[in-house]
């Protein structure tokens, strides 16, 4: 069932607001952009750089069965010969003979090309992966591949990371960093890209431990993206069937989220098993195994493998986030996203560019910044500038006006109910960090009224 409180959406809305409000831009656009190539914005860097952060803190800080990882973009090509991306990571390519169009075939119902209905030629397999070449000379000796998911990058590294961290099973690896496919259809904004975003988690667990910590993860990852305000609602687990999993996946689930163009995948959980630690000691001659203390044996580790994509995310949550209202005569625009995700948590907006309230509102613009991130804006009428926050999703602004200056209080809007209330300027730092964090505000300004009614 899906949530009626929640306007019809199409994608032109999220991408249009993202455009204007300098969330999202078509990557080198004054040369007429790059096909599904995607620029973060001001705004949209911030965004990014939160939906990050938070993953990072709840998957890595706040655990103490995980640890970090950064590795290389560029991998020694025999990486993708051990893990079957050489061999195995392509989709079936269909062409049409007569508008000489490019397909995947698995995402065309129709035996004819879905544009111009001419004849298609019989599918073959492309390979994903860009290939470049390391150092001057372009020859086969030196073939190089930009990575198509980060997750090599782990498995290459377990030793590094066992021998580093003395880690017991079971752990996790996590990283975040950019991956590269060379898919041949795209398209939906930021949801298929060529360029594009992971966080990966590689959680090694004993044999016969796999299915119970499987279903745990789904459990986790499911929660994390709910943490983060997506609604329930929006949200799915859908298992693979026998014919969509890899030889290698025991099992494989992905969490979909209900984007304008229907039930699409967020992220992938998979078993993978020993699959990958096998290749990669067969074809690097090094043993990767795992001694483990109880039997006094060496194993080598099953694989449960969370894989979420950045830039997905960031969609997932401007779709869930994006709600219109009435306005007196006109539509508000509000993105109603969790404080966590919000670019600016804060804006300053003073009622007068003349001293003392500007004096005032920067001063409380300087205090507030060093603590969250913080904008300041006082071009316009107030009422627009209300707006121009909503439509960015800045959960509190702070307005500064005449009486200020006599009372030492300033006004604060709450984003979601647009109620206001007046606020000693000394009780603003306080005030907004326990609204920000969702604790329960119980400080009292002196004399004991009582100021938060949020
Ligand atoms: P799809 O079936 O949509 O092509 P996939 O199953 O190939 O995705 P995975 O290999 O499981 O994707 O990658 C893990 C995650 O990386 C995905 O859930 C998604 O969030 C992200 N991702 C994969 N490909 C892209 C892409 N081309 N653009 C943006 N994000 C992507």
């Amino acid at each position: 069932m899906k949530d009626s409180s929640k306007p019809e959406l199409n994608m032109e809305k999220i991408v249009s607001l993202a455009r204007r409000r300098g969330f999202i831009f078509p990557s080198s656009e004054i040369y007429g952009g790059l096909s599904s190539c995607w620029d973060y914005g001001p705004l949209g860097a911030e965004m990014k750089r939160n939906v990050k952060d938070a993953w990072w803190k709840a998957m890595v800080h706040d655990r103490d069965d995980m640890v970090g990882l950064d590795s290389a973009i560029i991998m020694h090509p025999k990486v993708w010969e051990a893990s079957g991306h050489l061999s195995g990571f392509s989709d079936p390519l269909v062409d049409c003979m007569d508008c000489k169009q490019r397909f995947r075939a698995d995402f065309i119902d129709s035996k004819t090309c879905p544009d111009c209905s001419g004849e298609l030629t019989q599918p073959r397999q492309f390979n994903l992966m860009f290939k470049t070449f390391m150092g001057p000379v372009e020859d086969n000796a030196s073939i190089a591949y930009l990575r198509p998911e980060t997750a090599q990058g782990i498995f290459v590294n377990f030793a590094n990371v066992l021998n580093t961290s003395r880690k017991k099973l079971p752990f996790g690896i996590a990283q975040i960093g950019k991956a590269f496919r060379n898919e041949i259809t795209t398209g939906n904004f930021i949801f298929r890209s060529r360029e594009f975003e992971q966080m990966e988690i590689e959680y090694f667990v004993k044999p016969g431990d796999d299915e119970k910590l499987f279903n745990y993860w789904l459990e986790e990852r499911l929660s994390w993206f709910t943490s983060l305000g997506i609604r329930k609602d929006n949200l799915r687990l859908r298992q693979h069937q026998k014919d969509e999993l890899a030889h290698y996946a025991r099992d494989c689930y992905d969490i979909e989220y209900y984007f304008p163009m229907g039930w699409s995948e967020l992220e992938g959980i998979a078993n993978r098993t020993d699959f990958d630690l096998k290749q990669h000691s067969l074809h690097s001659g090094n043993e990767l195994t795992y001694f483990d203390e109880e039997t006094k044996k060496h194993i080598v580790p099953y694989v449960i493998e969370p894989s979420s994509g950045v830039d997905r995310t960031v969609l997932a949550l401007l779709c869930d986030a994006y709600d219109e209202e009435p306005d007196k005569n006109d539509t508000r625009t509000v993105l109603r996203l969790h404080p966590s995700i919000s670019p600016y948590k804060v804006a300053i907006l003073p009622l007068s560019r003349k001293e003392p309230v500007v004096n005032i509102a920067r001063d409380v613009y300087a205090k507030l910044r060093r603590f969250f991130s913080t904008s300041y804006d006082d071009a316009q009428s107030i009422g627009r500038r209300y707006r121009r926050q909503d439509e960015i999703g800045t959960p509190y602004c702070v307005t500064i006006d005449f009486d200020t200056i006599e009372d030492k209080c300033a006004t604060v809007r709450d984003r979601d109910s647009m109620r206001q209330l007046r606020i000693p300027v000394e009780a603003l730092m306080t005030t907004l960090q326990a609204k920000l964090n969702g604790e329960p505000f119980e400080v009292l300004p002196p004399g004991g009224k009582h100021w938060l009614g949020f």
